[in-house]
């Protein structure tokens, strides 16, 4: 949203406090073995440093469901020192952590279950970084432009950025154009979508 401000509109206290807010980089892999890992079957927030949350996706996600094959997905966080890293090096990183968390079935070496394919998703903006004063940064949903609101987890809302503060921003979102319509405030085309009448874009879709 920052890169996208219109030039006209940045110099507006609700779009400038933007820069208050800065994304931290995140990296996310994805790793197929040839074996059933038998030492995690849920979600797990984890103790490790590089690997803060991962999850047997071949037990937890019915689209990735195998019984005999694992597939990790990992959140490999905190990563400004990683992002600008190959994938060979991140890959290698990620073993090693992962012989530690599962002495008994995974080595660094390949030795026990071995790696099928692994796929690595680099976000060098993902979140906002939670720290103290941020929520002061964080803009409403209903902006100065009186067609133009905004959703998204880094709104303001109670929640930090998260999929609930995204949910939780787009029932925020649709109240406040309610609001405004009703009120009078918000132009013609509002009012009609407020009204169950589709946008012109998506009607021709
Ligand atoms: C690796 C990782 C792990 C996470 N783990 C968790 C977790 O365990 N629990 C949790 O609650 N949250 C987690 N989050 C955070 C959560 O995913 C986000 O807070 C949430 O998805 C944000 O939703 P959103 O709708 O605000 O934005 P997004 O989901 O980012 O949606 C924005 C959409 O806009 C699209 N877009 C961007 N620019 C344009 C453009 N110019 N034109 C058109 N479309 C555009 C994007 O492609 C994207 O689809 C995680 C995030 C990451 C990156």
């Amino acid at each position: 949203m920052k890169l996208m401000v219109p030039k006209a509109w940045a110099g507006l206290p609700y779009f400038d406090k933007l820069k208050g807010l800065q994304g931290v980089p995140v990296i996310n892999i994805h790793i197929w073995f040839d074996r059933k890992l038998t030492t995690v079957d849920h979600l797990l927030f984890s103790r490790s440093p590089l690997l803060s949350v991962y999850a047997d996706m071949s037990t937890t996600c019915r689209e990735y469901a195998d019984p005999n094959r694992s597939m990790l997905e990992l959140v490999f966080a905190p990563a400004h020192e990683w992002i600008g890293k190959s994938d060979e090096d991140i890959m290698e990183a990620t073993m090693k952590e992962l012989e530690r968390l599962f002495p008994t079935e995974i080595a660094a070496d390949g030795s026990k279950a071995a790696v099928r394919k692994y796929s690595i998703v680099k976000t060098p903006l993902s979140v906002y970084t939670a720290s103290t004063g941020r929520q002061a940064y964080r803009p409403t949903q209903r902006s100065p432009i009186s067609n133009f609101y905004l959703a998204g987890d880094y709104t303001f809302q109670r929640y930090l950025a998260s999929m609930e503060g995204a949910i939780f921003s787009g029932k925020l979102v649709t109240e406040a154009i309610v609001e405004d319509v009703n009120l009078g405030k918000r132009p013609e085309t509002l009012k009609k979508i407020a009204e169950g009448e589709k946008p012109a874009a998506l009607a021709a879709a």
